[in-house]
């Protein structure tokens, strides 16, 4: 499955007082199985892009193409969109109503006219993949410790089976370990499934020692869109947009110094 978007602008509030050019003239393709970090400052533009992608947002102006396929063209399935591309929104727990764990991941795939037989597996199988057990199913999800509700989620989409999940921010308000913790999932989800995920963040250390392509979003733009070695190299002005982890660039500078060829993605400098 791929996403191209081309020329993509976005306005709020078009033509009233309170108008903003919140995407400028977008242009990405997203390939098949790729693990991405979109990552900008709050207000860069990240959510309403990533809004797009799965059609909740209609563009003023530019054109998307999912799998070649014109998503604005008429007739275009957007139901099969939403399917194929899932979004876990920012503190998704908040959307955690059923009277069970297993009740509500497994809402998404009855919706999809799934067999309960074919759900029971999907459901056995994404539990497991967000290190959660079979355990919490007859749990209300509202008894679970917040990493847990958020796990819930996570799995409520993936058991849909999307080619694409875009995570908005999934370790928002979870303490350190916890963070690690679901980042690791996400990873070792990515690793198995080659599923393309998008990891939105606006911290560039979360999403550094994983993915393979960071597109870095300021006021509306793409300013860079590569793989960590060449982001980091931009680190001084990242810096000044606020983003850089300061220890990895520390780093990277220090081995450089001592004559080190850091040819080599971030997660291998860390060990080094
Ligand atoms: P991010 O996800 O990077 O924090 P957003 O996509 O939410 O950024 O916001 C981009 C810009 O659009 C910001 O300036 C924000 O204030 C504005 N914006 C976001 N949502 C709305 C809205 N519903 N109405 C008006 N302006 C909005």
């Amino acid at each position: 499955m791929s996403i191209k978007i081309e020329n993509l602008n976005y306005y709020y509030g078009k033509g009233t007082p309170y108008e903003k050019h919140a995407l400028k003239n977008i242009n990405l393709t997203i390939p098949d199985g790729q693990f991405i970090g979109l990552i900008g400052h709050t207000g860069s533009g990240k959510s309403t892009l990533i809004q797009h992608l799965n059609g909740l947002l209609k563009s003023t102006s530019g054109k998307i193409y999912f799998n070649d396929v014109d998503i604005y063209k008429e007739g275009f399935n957007f139901k099969k969109l939403r399917e194929k591309v899932g979004l876990v929104f920012q503190y998704p727990e908040h959307q955690l109503f059923e009277m069970s764990v297993y009740k509500d991941i497994a809402f998404g795939p009855k919706n999809l006219g799934l067999e309960d037989e074919e759900i029971k597996k999907r459901i056995n199988t994404v539990i497991q993949k967000v290190g959660l057990s079979s355990e919490v199913y007859d749990k209300s999800p509202f008894e679970l410790s917040g990493g847990q509700k958020r796990r819930v989620a996570i799995a409520g989409v993936l058991a849909m089976n999307p080619d694409m999940v875009i995570l908005d921010e999934p370790t928002a308000g979870l303490d350190p370990k916890g963070k690690e913790d679901i980042l690791e999932e996400i990873n070792t989800i990515q690793k198995e499934t080659q599923k393309t995920i998008i990891l939105v963040s606006h911290s560039m250390e979360d999403i550094a020692k994983y993915v393979q392509r960071i597109i870095v979003m300021e006021e509306g733009t793409v300013r860079y869109d590569d793989v960590p070695k060449k982001i980091f190299s931009h680190y001084k002005e990242l810096e000044h947009i606020g983003l850089a982890a300061p220890q990895i660039t520390y780093l990277v500078n220090k081995l450089n110094d001592q004559g080190f060829n850091l040819n080599k993605e971030i997660t291998t400098i860390e060990e080094a």
